[in-house]
């Protein structure tokens, strides 16, 4: 039974978070034709499914996890709650979501007297998050061109590094009629991330600034031309990374009831996604409490948490200038999603939850990134970020010893590994205002240089070359 696919379908309409308008999901719609508001996609029939109980989903999709069929594998496991207008041919699977909650190294939560697992969606095919909502994105896409029979569409986005890789893997994947182009602000993508959309045979476009010129770029894009856009102003995007948070309560055996998320925010459409996946499963009573949920961000690109850090009634959002930072895949000043976070957060509380954003330090992302690798961790500097997060909301009262926070480690640390390069040879630019601590470097050492290998015999060389590493691993003999 949980290898067939379901029956249920939704109606499911755009609705613009600026003016209440509805549309139609015929066509892909960034933003609302009326007044330019960003849209959430709204499950009209949603009601029915609380035709059974919270123990039927639990069930139904706990039996899922053991499928063969590969459109109820992945992301889709929570078919139901995220897009159930997509037919089982649309659906598209290269093995994301599913990601492992990794609990802290005893050492180090010992350590850092908290308690906390990280989630490695470091772990999906293109290495990070992204994965979730593009699966959904190109699932819907695939379902236009069926319904329209198109024979060419060109998707873009404009990326920090990590919707690029991920577009164009999936785009790669799908093939004819779909064509990708990533346009990525110069020099700030790491050489991994820019390595991943060019693997791909993507078209990739670099313009001179940083992400929110790209967005710009591609929002006119969008408006004027006929392209698809792949950012998370796309909110099949959203649909598709509410994943994330039905997984959080599945390992948890869906019970939340004392847990802490903590989740970057760079455009803030993952945490619109796992707010809105939350919100989802505690209306139909598949969890019955809401965990305390964070935000994220470094103080060189922070509006998220300028605006909530202000008590309700001083409330004013403002874009600001983002500075370098090591969380560069969340580096951003003007979050698309941000009044889908205003709406959510509003929600969210109704509903019994607490929402709150934590601000970290250049220095404190990059300690506590090196320091979880250190301990047998794979986090990138955003889920440094997140364990930043969890120290500074311990330090401010926010967070209790015992509460057990669920860090997002949202890419590969592998991603990043440029900047682990400049912590380990204290190379960081002034502008990133981190300065390593030296006795955490790590540098690889020769133990025969090419020269004397050149002189030396094979055999001789084996001998030289393991006589060096015993010395200076002061081995014993035996
Ligand atoms: C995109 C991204 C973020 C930020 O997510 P938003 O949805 O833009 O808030 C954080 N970490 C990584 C690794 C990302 O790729
Ligand atoms: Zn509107």
């Amino acid at each position: 039974m949980s290898d067939q696919f379901p029956t249920y379908r939704a109606q499911m309409e755009y609705v613009c978070l600026g003016c209440g308008a509805r549309h139609p999901i015929d066509e892909l719609l960034y933003t609302c034709p009326s007044c330019g508001g960003v849209f959430l996609l709204e499950d009209t029939t949603f009601d029915k499914l609380k035709e059974h109980g919270g123990a039927y989903w639990r069930n139904l999709f706990d039996s899922r996890a053991a499928t063969r069929n590969t459109a109820l594998r992945g992301v889709f496991r929570f078919y139901e709650l995220m897009a159930p207008v997509l037919e089982q041919e649309d659906i598209l699977y290269l093995g994301e979501g599913n990601t492992p909650v990794v609990d802290g190294a005893p050492e180090l939560q010992k350590k850092l007297n908290a308690s906390f697992a990280f989630k490695n969606d470091g772990q999906n095919p293109s290495a990070s998050f992204k994965d979730r909502g593009m699966a959904c994105a190109y699932s819907y896409l695939r379902a236009l061109v069926r319904k329209h029979g198109w024979d060419e569409v060109l998707t873009i986005c404009a990326s920090t590094g990590d919707t690029s890789a991920a577009a164009a893997l999936y785009g790669a994947y799908v093939g004819h009629p779909i064509k990708t182009a990533v346009l990525l602000p110069q020099g700030k993508v790491t050489p991994q991330q820019l390595s991943q959309p060019l693997g791909s045979g993507a078209t990739v476009l670099e313009v001179p600034g940083v992400f929110d010129d790209c967005m710009k770029v591609v929002e006119h894009l969008a408006e004027h031309y006929r392209v698809a856009l792949l950012n998370s102003k796309n909110s099949w995007r959203i649909l598709g990374q509410e994943s994330y948070a039905y997984e959080v309560a599945q390992w948890f055996n869906w019970d939340l009831a004392g847990k802490v998320l903590f989740v970057p925010v760079g455009n803030a459409g993952n945490i619109t996604a796992v707010m809105s996946g939350l919100l989802k499963m505690r209306r139909l009573g598949i969890i019955s409490d809401l965990p305390r949920l964070f935000g994220v961000q470094s103080e060189h690109a922070d509006p998220v948490w300028r605006y909530y850090s202000k008590p309700k009634a001083e409330r004013v959002y403002n874009p600001v200038t983002v500075r370098p930072s090591v969380a560069q895949a969340a580096m951003i000043g003007n979050p698309v999603s941000f009044p889908r976070v205003k709406a959510l957060v509003d929600a969210y509380e109704a509903a019994g939850g607490e929402f709150g954003v934590v601000q970290v330090t250049e220095q404190a992302i990059m300690d506590a990134t090196i320091l979880a690798n250190r301990h047998g961790h794979i986090v990138c500097t955003q889920g440094g970020e997140c364990l930043a997060g969890l120290l500074k909301a311990r330090e401010e009262g926010r967070v209790a010893a015992g509460e057990k926070a669920v860090l997002d480690s949202t890419a590969h640390a592998l991603k990043f590994a440029g900047f682990q390069n400049m912590y380990f040879t204290d190379t960081f630019p002034p502008e990133y205002g981190v300065a390593p601590d030296a006795s955490l470097a790590n540098r690889p050492s020769l133990v025969v240089d090419a020269a004397e290998k050149a002189r030396l015999s094979a055999e001789e060389f084996t001998r030289a070359a393991a006589k060096a590493v015993a010395e200076r691993l002061e081995l014993a003999g035996k």
